[in-house]
């Protein structure tokens, strides 16, 4: 029996960046607050939980004063750091570069007065925390759109700017820069390709690993948007793909006249966790 992890899976920089900075934080204080889960990954949570690290939704943020809050590689709108300042927060802001450039490129084009003013658009999931971060820059005026069929929402005699959630799919981002071309007639329509290429660019060589292996255990978090895209890219090549989010959800039923096995995941899939899914993997089937 084969069993192999695909090379190319484990965090992208902006997360590996973020779990770092909360690692260092804990050393030196042993205890840290995290708006939003650090990475959409359940155990990795855990560990950090373990260390010291205690996740607070916004709710909780907006009653803290004099503490200590870790910014997560989605990034925040600027409410959250206004109540920083007023509030003695001190913020270990781990911000993705990516996605504060794409940040303070809307907020630019959103205050853009030359011709008019811009319509922001953005590709992306409704209350996804990065969505949220970037709405924030155009004072919760930005439309956010994750289907054609949502386009109704913009008007159309107004320039537009169009942007993408960093985590949205290639492919749908080019169906709707279509339709609102289609749609603005001649308008100005300013197209922004911000999708991560951390993500896009496994595309590739995920479909390649899955089509190398008879059964692939695909490992994320639930909530994670680019772990259920590159689960699709896996599942299209190879139907015997699998999502599991932990080891316990690993059926031994699976590996029935299976003779390889591929090990893949998302940017916030820990590569430790890969290697437990296939020690977990060889101590079940060799
Ligand atoms: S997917 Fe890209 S934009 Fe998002 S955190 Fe990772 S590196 Fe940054």
């Amino acid at each position: 029996m084969i069993v192999a992890i695909d090379k190319n899976s484990g965090f992208c920089f902006g997360v590996e960046n973020a779990v770092k900075k909360a690692e260092e934080m804990l050393l030196q204080s042993g205890a840290l607050f995290c708006l939003g889960d650090i990475v959409h990954n359940e155990v990795e949570v855990e560990r950090l939980d373990k260390l010291g690290l205690t996740t607070i939704d916004h709710d909780r943020y907006f009653t803290l004063h004099d503490e200590t809050v870790l910014i997560r590689a989605h990034g925040e709108p600027p409410s959250t750091y206004e109540y920083a300042e007023k509030n003695n927060i001190q913020l270990i802001d781990a911000t993705c570069p990516i996605v504060l450039k794409l940040q303070q490129r809307i907020r630019k084009d959103y205050l853009s007065i030359i011709p008019e003013p811009m319509q922001v658009v953005i590709y992306g999931k409704p209350g996804h925390a990065e969505v949220n971060g970037l709405v924030g820059q155009t004072a919760g005026d930005a439309i956010v759109v994750e289907h054609p069929a949502e386009l109704e929402k913009i008007d159309f005699s107004h320039p537009i700017a169009l942007y993408a959630q960093t985590t949205k799919d290639l492919d749908g981002f080019q169906i709707l820069e279509k339709e609102i071309k289609k749609r603005a007639n001649g308008k100005l329509v300013e197209v922004n390709d911000t999708i991560c290429r951390q993500v896009s660019n496994r595309i590739p060589g995920i479909r390649d690993f899955a089509g190398k292996h008879e059964l692939v255990l695909f490992v994320s978090g639930k909530k994670s948007s680019n772990g259920k895209l590159l689960f699709e890219t896996c599942q299209e090549t190879n139907s015997n793909s699998k999502f599991i989010a932990s080891l316990g959800e690993i059926d031994q039923a699976w590996f029935k006249g299976v003779n390889s096995v591929g090990i893949c995941g998302a940017t916030s899939t820990p590569k430790k966790l890969l290697e437990d899914v296939a020690h977990h993997v060889e101590g079940l089937v060799c």
